[in-house]
């Protein structure tokens, strides 16, 4: 059985939360998207995309099958000023029993948790690319001054070419997945994020201390993520 927490926060610098996340257990459907885009547009997008990903699942269809339908949605969606792209990223666990899949897109993150701490996805941006050709330390990721730029985004990346992430496979009692946006992950290192998961087994405990700990940091970002623990 799994059990979870979610938390949500504006931040402190922020005039706006432009993250949205849904957690439902009964689909065993937990996601989050950062949305990107201004004039209130991320949070449309956002939102789109929990959303429309939320009403494929429920009515049979893959991760990657919702994911593409919610590109699509927000692509058509009226942008309030075209100066300005509106887009999300999006990732999303699907748990069933003892198994998961998590898809994404952009640099919202997966980490597995089996006493240590494990990034599962990779992230869809420059830096991770800079990394990969070998130009970056990885531990310059969250420093890095355009580690925000994705390489590719729903909303902004046409639908056909999209490259969805997918990572699959099981957890045993005591492991648990992270969600999250880079409002934590910008803010926190692997480590100090692994310290706050080994800190408690309560997942309100858990959630709290991430969410305690990136404000201290500074908070810069909205910080959305949701801790799912099996037991
Ligand atoms: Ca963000």
């Amino acid at each position: 059985m799994v059990v979870f927490s979610t938390r949500t926060d504006i931040g402190l610098k922020r005039g706006i939360n432009e993250d949205s996340m849904a957690a439902v257990p009964e689909l065993g459907l937990w996601v989050i998207a950062d949305g990107m885009g201004g004039h209130e547009q991320g949070e449309v997008a956002s939102r789109l995309a929990v959303e429309t990903l939320q009403e494929n699942i429920r009515t049979g269809k893959t991760l990657e099958v919702g994911i593409r339908a919610a590109s699509n949605v927000i692509i058509r969606q009226p942008t309030v000023n075209p100066a300005f792209a509106m887009g999300t990223t999006v990732v999303a666990a699907l748990v069933e029993g003892n198994h998961y899949c998590i898809a994404w897109v952009g640099d919202s993150r997966a980490y597995l948790w089996n006493g240590g701490l494990s990034q599962i996805t990779i992230d869809h941006s420059y830096v991770q690319g800079l990394v990969e050709a070998g130009e970056l330390d990885p531990a310059d990721m969250r420093t890095h001054p355009d580690r925000s730029l994705l390489t590719q985004a729903l909303g902004v990346t046409d639908t056909r070419d999209l490259q969805i992430g997918i990572v699959e496979g099981d957890l045993l009692p005591g492991n648990g997945l992270l969600l999250c946006t880079d409002g934590l992950t910008d803010e926190l290192t692997d480590d100090e994020i692994a310290a706050c998961l080994a800190q408690t087994t309560d997942p309100e405990d858990a959630a709290q201390k991430l969410l305690d700990s990136a404000l201290s940091a500074g908070g810069k970002d909205n910080v959305t993520l949701i801790w799912l623990l099996m037991k």
